[in-house]
């Protein structure tokens, strides 16, 4: 038995000097521009991605979130309802809006089309004459009933799951809806979302360019964008990086991530690609470059940054500091392209690679749910927005990916016990 701990010290020892992961950012914050709810603790859609990171886009050159704010609250993006076909990108979401000061209750959706590479949103308030017209205002009670359940002050309930679901073009997602009188049940009906409804919405009204109103603006990371130039040059490493900082960020600005007031620094000792640190006393960000991320191409590069900006702007708050100890270490069992992936690109020049790989099944400590969902928020978008990356970084965003998506699966299982 002492044996076997010393092994998994040893081995423990050695990952993390052949580690590959991220850094854990000290004390993550909230952004304002997500602003998630604290409730659910779902992976955010690709979809829903690409909308943020376009909306960022739009918000760095019409600056117009904060007054968005202001007026209607915070977009709580994890109970976007989804309506239409994903497969051929026609789809919408409805996205409730919360205002903390108002009682449980939604009164403003921000609505998005979607349809190929173009996006449609409108701010949408309960008083909207053809929402009521159409009598489609039944959804902003549907929303406040879903985040809120029994709690929600909407006057209609909803029934848990769906009655009927029909592809039909007018009538889709239907619920049953109840309005009671104290507990008497007084009216019991069948609400169906017409999004042909909500869609007309998006067209009318938009001459007014005004993003708190609603807009029209090509979708960001639509698959295309930029393709590495084989003898680019740009490659950032110890003596040039200083200078090739700019241009990166400003990229990074036109991916969605404006990351302008936050220093960055290159650092010895860490033995990530990058990294987030937060001053524990002015609660400032900057972000530090290992001489690791120098290993890179310039596109894995900038994929690495924006992946960092992303967390900047982006993490939720931890909701425990420390990681979980699992005593005994929890085994995983992993897909044979990840362990290729290990030997070929990590481990390759220790003695003994395939005993570094049996390590990386052993899962001694789980960080809280919220460290998991941010990693995979940060590479699923810049796995959108930066498609164009080395096979190398290619194969370790898809292994992180797994990896996170994995442990933070086991994570919200032992957290929420
Ligand atoms: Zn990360």
């Amino acid at each position: 038995m002492k044996q076997t701990q010393l092994y998994y010290a040893l081995m423990l020892f050695f990952l993390v000097l052949c580690s590959c992961e991220d850094d854990i950012p000290l004390f993550p914050e909230e952004n304002e521009f997500m602003s998630l709810s604290t409730k659910s603790s779902i992976t955010l859609d690709e979809n829903i991605l690409q909308i943020q990171a376009t909306m960022q886009k739009v918000d760095s050159t019409i600056p117009f979130f904060n007054r968005f704010k202001e007026l209607y609250g915070n977009p709580l993006w994890q109970y976007a309802i989804p309506m239409g076909e994903e497969d051929e990108r026609d789809i919408s979401f409805f996205v409730p809006v919360y205002k903390d000061n108002t009682k449980k209750i939604i009164n403003t959706i921000w609505f998005f089309d979607l349809v190929g590479d173009t996006l449609r949103y409108k701010t949408i308030t309960r008083d909207n004459d053809s929402i009521c017209y159409y009598q489609q205002d039944f959804v902003f009670d549907e929303l406040s009933y879903n985040i809120f359940g029994d709690e929600s002050t909407a006057k209609i309930k909803f029934e848990a799951s769906p009655q009927t679901r029909s592809w039909v073009k007018e009538y889709y997602d239907c619920h049953y809806g109840i309005i009671q009188w104290g507990e008497v049940e007084v009216h019991k009906e069948l609400y169906c979302k017409e999004r042909t409804v909500w869609k007309q919405e998006t067209v009318i009204d938009f001459t007014d360019n005004n993003p708190i109103i609603g807009g029209e603006t090509p979708i960001i990371g639509g698959g295309g964008g930029g393709t590495p130039s084989p003898h680019d040059n740009k490659k950032l490493n110890a003596s040039n990086w200083e200078q090739s900082i700019p241009e990166i960020k400003k990229k990074i600005e036109q991916l969605g991530c404006n990351i302008d007031t936050i220093p960055i620094a290159l650092v010895t000792g860490c033995g990530s690609n990058a990294r987030v640190i937060v001053d524990k006393e002015t609660g400032k960000k900057r972000i530090e470059i290992c001489y690791k991320l120098f290993d890179y191409e310039y596109e894995d590069q900038t994929s690495i940054l924006y992946h960092e900006a992303y967390h900047c702007l982006h993490d939720k708050p931890l909701s425990n500091e420390d990681p979980m100890i699992l005593d005994p270490p929890l085994l995983i069992s992993m897909p044979i392209e990840c362990e290729n992936y290990l030997l070929k690109y990590v481990y390759f020049d220790c003695t003994n690679p395939q005993q570094f790989v049996a390590g990386d099944k052993i899962v001694s400590e789980l960080y809280s749910p919220e460290y998991y969902q941010n990693e995979i928020n940060a590479y699923k978008s810049e796995r959108l927005v930066v498609p164009n990356v080395s096979t190398k970084y290619d194969a370790e965003r898809e292994y992180m990916l797994w990896r996170y998506m994995l442990l933070g699966g086991h994570s919200s299982l032992m957290y929420n016990l």
